[in-house]
């Protein structure tokens, strides 16, 4: 009877202490410092979207930090689940465009690394998500770009047009005297390269994303960016299909960042306050495009 009273006590006590716990979790949610304070780049300043970590319990979920980007990579897709960075004026110089796609020897070597062989042939362009001309401070940054953890297999018309414009235009706002920080991802299978459909490349070792994502958020420059972003903060997102037809205007195919994260179950900018977030994640920008 003792025995029962003390087994019944003990389990009480732990239902408390898991009470407590949980609760205490609840009060953490707001205070705790998220991993990536810890990081030294400013990268993931506004949130890390799928709360990717660096070990390599989740290959299709592994975070990659540099100090140029920061990538949630996936490997059974063979390509990132999305690339974030920031992007102000100190980053762009004089660099040269490096000449050469690597593999990522950072990878574990049974996970197969992608090279660029894997894309020989294939109809597809090797897509940058952080683009080689936002790197150009040095040469070591623009390398950065051209790893093939940081490449998606894109539509050529789809990376050389639409997308380029848009990069293009990321670059301007920043001429133009913002800072910006940029997320691009990508999510389905099967697109449509010069040589037609295909859901994978180089015998199903790449996958081919059905759709591209991006979402810029514009602030002047200043310090403390997570406190400046309110609700009339300029965010552009825009999802385009990875086909390859002749495309218009990027600013026609703008949506909401809620769209991307009901498509992708990601969660943007999730460092900033959900009253801030329930506001600018609903926007579909009507800003100019040039
Ligand atoms: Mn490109
Ligand atoms: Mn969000």
């Amino acid at each position: 009877m003792q025995d029962r009273k003390n087994r019944r006590n003990a389990q009480n006590n732990l239902l408390l202490f898991l009470l407590v716990l949980s609760l205490a979790s609840c009060n953490w949610a707001e205070e705790v410092i998220p991993i990536e304070e810890d990081f030294s780049n400013t990268n993931l300043t506004l949130g890390n979207p799928t709360e990717a970590l660096p070990t390599y319990l989740d290959p299709d979920n592994f975070l990659i930090d540099l100090p140029q980007y920061t990538v949630s990579y996936s490997n059974s897709r063979g390509i990132p689940n999305w690339v974030s960075w920031h992007l102000d004026d100190s980053w762009i110089g004089d660099a040269e465009r490096s000449k050469y796609f690597k593999r990522n020897k950072n990878l574990p070597t049974e996970w197969a690394p992608v090279s660029t062989n894997n894309y020989r042939n294939s109809g597809f362009d090797r897509g940058h998500n952080c683009p080689s001309a936002d790197r150009t401070s040095t040469a070591e940054d623009n390398e950065s770009t051209f790893l093939m953890t940081n490449i998606v297999p894109q539509a050529p018309n789809h990376n050389q047009r639409v997308w380029k414009a848009l990069e293009d235009y990321s670059r301007q706002l920043v001429e133009e005297g913002n800072e910006l920080y940029i997320v691009m991802g990508n999510y389905g299978q099967g697109g449509e390269g010069r040589n037609g459909f295909a859901e994978t490349i180089s015998d199903g070792r790449v996958t081919v994303p059905q759709y591209i994502w991006k979402t810029v958020v514009v602030l002047p420059p200043g310090d403390d960016d997570v406190s400046r972003i309110a609700a009339d903060t300029r965010v552009i997102t825009v999802l385009i299909e990875n086909v390859n037809i002749s495309f218009e205007n990027w600013g026609e195919y703008r949506v909401s960042i809620d769209e991307i994260e009901d498509a992708t179950g990601f969660d943007l900018l999730s460092r900033l306050p959900l009253a801030i977030q329930d506001v600018v994640e609903a926007v579909v920008d009507d800003g100019p495009t040039g």
